[in-house]
């Protein structure tokens, strides 16, 4: 799916050469625009980026990060401030992706159709995930590479439409690791701790790990928590272990990706060799 080194180079020098002007440095990317993808890219430094609107973090050697999300249609606007010359506009395609249906039964009712107490306190946990999710960092974890978390057979992609107990709900917007309870989880990058949970209604245990530029990851079902809010961790810390803790119908870990709170596919971020059982 990655197409490495895509540029926008050619776009460019096509619309400039129809403008008559010179051509502007072109931006570089690690992979294409498609749905669901999170792509590394580098500008000319002093670049100031814009997409949809919203301001990009662009770092001083000129690294930024985009994200696509599941649903994301295209094209989408990336307006582009070189350090000198006037700004320009990119409308960038985005690559759709089929996404599969994924059928669960067997899920305790409360869980599919919570009731009014569960939804306040689900209410009260969406702000704060929402706003873990949110946070624009200059850490430097997004740079990579990302290692898997966990071990484990694959048990749930990323954009699946889920079916619980027969009745369509949002899709899934993570990959499942169907490790052992109690099997270590790990940072798969380096990050900083912004939310570390017990015990949340959906997610169970819950970890979230800001990785700079926008970049968060997040853990969920652990039966165990060992992180604490503002901790920082390396590559390979253990953040827990893998649990059945909140909605879920066995043990397995429940990693998701976010860019700006748009949940991403994180499987494209993974090496494509899995790690052995620890
Ligand atoms: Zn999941």
């Amino acid at each position: 799916m990655r197409v490495r080194g895509w540029t926008l180079a050619a776009l460019l020098l096509v619309a400039t050469a129809a403008a008559g002007t010179e051509a502007p440095a072109p931006l570089r990317f690690d992979g294409a625009p498609v749905q669901g993808a999170l792509v590394r890219g580098w500008a000319p430094p002093g670049t100031s980026l814009a997409l949809r609107g919203k301001n990009v973090r662009v770092d001083a050697d000129g690294a930024f990060v985009l994200g696509f999300g599941r649903d994301e249609a295209g094209p989408v606007p990336l307006e582009i401030t070189p350090p000198q010359g006037p700004a320009r506009t990119e409308r960038l395609a985005v690559a759709r992706r089929e996404w599969p249906i994924q059928r669960i039964d067997g899920l305790p009712p409360g869980q599919v159709t919570p009731d009014t107490a569960a939804l306040e306190r689900i209410r009260a946990e969406q702000t704060r995930l929402d706003a873990a999710r949110a946070v624009d960092s200059p850490e430097q974890g997004f740079r990579g590479p990302f290692t898997w978390p966990a071990s484990g057979p694959i048990s749930g992609v990323y954009g699946s439409q889920r079916v619980l107990n027969g009745q369509p709900r949002a899709p899934h917007v993570g990959l499942d690791i169907a490790g052992p309870e109690g099997a270590p989880v790990r940072a798969p990058a380096a990050g900083v701790v912004r939310l570390a949970e017990p015990d949340l209604f959906f997610l169970g245990g819950t970890v979230i790990l800001d990785h700079g530029h926008g970049v968060t990851t997040l853990y969920a079902h652990l039966s165990a928590v060992a992180a604490r809010p503002g901790q920082r961790l390396g590559p390979g810390d253990a953040l827990g272990r893998i649990g059945k803790t909140g909605r879920v119908t066995g043990a397995h870990l429940h990693f998701a990706l976010y860019w700006q709170g748009i949940a991403l596919d994180p499987a494209g971020l993974l090496p494509q060799t899995r790690p052995a059982a620890e």
